[in-house]
């Protein structure tokens, strides 16, 4: 493989295989809207890059879904001119910018409604807001039973246009079928006392991947699916649809060296050859997200062939055994993500090892792993 790149690690990132994902989940729930959700940086895959292409593409985004203002921010200035969902809400002192920004907030609370009024009329705009019910997670939301006055309120408010309102799951992998039902059930309640008051709103969601995947019934209007676009389950049984991972990894050997039997590998010496061995140290590390609980338990790739991690790994570099691999060479590349030569270790596998789930993996690659797009 020849990588043009000084960088120690890269992330290939194929864009034209997320769409696949899209495409695919797309005919899955039929004719519902989609919320793309692409905060953390699009779970690592980069939100810039992943949100350009889907925007450009001739899939139909109705929202992208980021976390902070700072997130929505960026894709702004990366010219994405698509509506863009804030999903943690509306801290007082950022309601000028989201108002400024045509970002579209999750709201729960009387006071960022107040605010977000003030600075709509302040700037004759209009702010789209999502209404956030806590049915079961705990996390933000209003309790069911006080949705219609807080949107009373809020139709009372100049500036203010109720576009959806939204609920989420407790488990995202939801192995808890019954617990996620009772939530599905409170949220069709609220939103039926709204519809007996004449009051009616567009959006109504609250699938993750995982309700996309196994409840059908949660899909209500608009879906919001996040792993599954970057290839991903994370219900254990068999997903319906073939996904494919978008990202994969590669880390570049930095040196090679032949040990006695009863030499100690890395910091803690917790490794320690029982034969002569040949040890590859590998670019990559726990500040690039390669976790230290792979420490003797994460495998990578090396010319096809599965290699186990070798001792603690380090901040900067893993030890790899390569003692099967002899024809490996300084300056090649191994798969620490990916698939190579009828061989694959997907961020799932990594997860399993790390005690941990894909999102983390995904999430934790760091900013010194270069990503390359693949896009045509
Ligand atoms: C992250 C997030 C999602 C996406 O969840 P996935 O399990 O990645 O599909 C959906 N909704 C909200 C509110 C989220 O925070």
């Amino acid at each position: 493989m020849s990588i043009k790149t000084s960088a120690s690690s890269i992330a290939e990132i194929d864009l034209r295989a997320l769409e696949t994902n899209l495409h695919q989940v797309e005919k899955y729930v039929g004719n519902k809207e989609i919320l793309a959700v692409v905060k953390a940086d699009a779970y690592g895959h980069g939100a810039v890059q992943v949100s350009q292409y889907l925007s450009k593409s001739k899939r139909h985004i109705t929202l992208f879904g980021v976390a902070f203002l700072e997130e929505g921010i960026a894709l702004r200035e990366a010219g994405i001119n698509d509506p863009i969902l804030l999903l943690t809400g509306c801290p007082e002192e950022q309601a000028s910018e989201i108002v400024q920004y045509r970002l579209s907030p999750v709201v729960y609370d009387l006071c960022s409604l107040s605010v977000l009024s003030r600075q709509a009329v302040k700037l004759e705009r209009k702010v789209h807001i999502h209404v956030k019910v806590d049915t079961g997670m705990g996390r933000l939301g209003l309790p069911p039973a006080e949705v219609l006055s807080f949107i009373e309120a809020a139709n009372q408010l100049e500036g203010i246009e109720i576009e959806g309102i939204l609920s989420h799951f407790a488990y995202a992998d939801l192995k808890e079928q019954a617990f996620s039902i009772k939530q599905l059930e409170a949220i069709k309640n609220t939103i039926a006392v709204l519809d007996k008051n004449g009051i009616k709103i567009r959006y109504c969601h609250m699938a993750n991947s995982a309700a996309v995947f196994h409840l059908a019934p949660a899909h209500l209007n608009l879906v919001r699916p996040g792993l599954m676009l970057y290839g991903y389950s994370s219900v254990e049984e068999k997903t319906p649809l073939a996904l494919q991972p978008i990202m994969q990894i590669k880390s570049r050997v930095l040196a090679i060296k032949k040990v006695s039997a009863g030499t100690s590998i890395s910091y803690g010496r917790t490794f320690i050859a029982q034969r002569e061995s040949l040890i590859a140290t590998v670019g990559i590390g726990y500040a690039d997200g390669y976790s230290c609980a792979l420490s003797n338990r994460g495998i990578m790739i090396a010319q096809g062939q599965p290699v186990p991690v070798a001792g603690r790994v380090c901040m900067d570099m893993t030890m790899i055994d390569v003692t099967e691999v002899p024809s490996l060479k300084v300056g090649d590349w191994v798969t620490v993500i990916g698939a190579e030569g009828g061989q694959s270790i997907w961020a799932d596998r990594v997860a399993k090892w790390a005690m941990t789930h894909p999102y983390e993996v995904l999430c934790g690659i760091g900013p010194r792993v270069k990503r390359i797009y693949l896009t045509v």
